[in-house]
Order: structure tokens, then C-alpha cells, then sequence
């Protein structure tokens, strides 16, 4: 049976509160190079990082973009059938961290979700002490990629990272440490953990 409203397929994250709405900048579905396995990718609308040679810069404006509740976008996601994991990525997912976080505590445990930002989780796990949002998300998410795009040390034969300034961090060991702790998960690193070099 089709879903018939915003909360048939999962319940809001706050009941009997309006959903946030997210500024969407696009959706792929059955992607393999945002992580390991079939994925849904959430493109975000706005990104204030700006890094020379971004490959999305039609995501860097906060205006624009579509409108969608986290609601319909997991109706989307289990329409895929097929994906397994999602991943955030932009624009910037931690400026949209609310509405990313419900999206994301309806996705789990079913889906593994990751997550790309221009941040260090270092200033991610600092801000969220004080932004409800970004501690919602941080607490969310399985993967984080993180850091800014460098070109200068673009490397294309990085596994999911433009640039080897980025780390693939395993978000609940890093929290529990308070520190980053890099994945060993060989989906995202390698059998051999050899992505992380660089
Ligand atoms: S953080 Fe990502 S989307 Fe934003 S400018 Fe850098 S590479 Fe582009």
C-alpha cells in the first residue's frame, strides 16, 4: 500500500510539531561513489566554505534549491528499493543539521548514513555543545568525511575523498573519545585500511 501522508512510512521526529523542511539541491539514487555500496545521496542547497575547485558550486547559494520535509524524503530513500546506505553531501549537510538529523533518525538502523562536511569534527564536536542541531546530527550518522576541499591535495585515486586532507571517521567511536577516530570499516577504507594514507 502507498504511503498516504508525511508520517505513514515513518513517524516526525517531534509529534504534533510542524517538520522542519530541508533546502534540497538535488537526489541520486543506486550511487557507488559516495560510499561503499548502492546509496541514496542527499545533495543540500548552501555552503559556506567556498574551496577553490569544488565540483558543486551550484550549491554553494542558500537561496534557490527544493523544498522538501524530511517526510518525503525518506518516501524517496525506501523507494529505491535497491540503496542501502545514504549519504549527506552538498552544499553543507551541518547547515541544515536539524532537518538532516530527523531525515537521519528515521534512515537508522535500517540504512548506514554518512555524511560529508567542510568542518573538522573537531569544530563540529566543539559546536555542538552549544547547537542543538549539530549534536543531533553528529549523534545520527555513522560516517563522517570531513574537512574542506584542498586541490592542492587532490588525489583521484582516493576511495569517497577529493582531496587527502579528508578523513573518513567513524562518528559513534569518535564521539565516545571525543577525538577523531578513523573508520576500519574496509567498505570505506580497504581491506588493508590503505585509504587512509595520503
Ligand atoms: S565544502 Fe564541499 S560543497 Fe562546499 S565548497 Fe567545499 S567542496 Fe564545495
Amino acid at each position: 500500500m502507498p504511503p498516504t501522508g508525511p508520517s505513514a512510512s515513518a513517524p516526525g521526529p517531534d509529534a504534533g510539531k510542524p517538520e522542519r523542511v530541508l533546502r534540497l539541491a538535488g537526489f541520486d539514487r543506486d550511487d557507488i561513489v559516495d560510499g561503499p555500496g548502492l546509496r541514496c545521496v542527499v545533495f543540500v542547497q548552501g555552503c559556506p566554505h567556498h574551496c577553490p575547485g569544488c565540483q558543486n558550486p551550484q550549491t554553494w547559494a542558500f537561496e534557490g534549491g527544493e523544498e522538501v520535509t524530511p517526510s518525503e524524503l525518506f518516501r524517496r530513500i525506501e523507494d529505491t528499493v535497491l540503496d542501502t546506505g545514504v549519504t549527506f553531501s552538498g552544499g553543507e549537510p551541518f547547515a541544515q543539521a536539524d532537518a538532516l538529523a530527523d531525515l537521519a533518525r528515521m534512515l537508522r538502523p535500517r540504512y548506514d548514513v554518512a555524511c560529508y562536511t567542510g568542518y573538522l569534527f573537531e569544530a563540529l564536536l566543539a559546536k555542538s555543545e552549544r547547537d542543538e542541531g549539530t549534536r543531533r546530527l553528529l549523534e545520527s550518522i555513522d560516517i563522517l568525511v570531513d574537512g574542506p576541499f584542498v586541490e592542492a591535495r587532490k588525489d583521484r585515486m582516493l576511495l569517497f575523498r577529493g582531496s587527502a586532507n579528508q578523513r573518513i571517521l567513524d562518528v559513534p567511536a569518535s564521539l565516545a573519545a571525543r577525538a577523531a577516530v578513523w573508520t576500519t570499516d574496509p567498505g570505506w577504507v580497504g581491506e588493508d585500511g590503505a585509504a587512509r594514507a595520503g
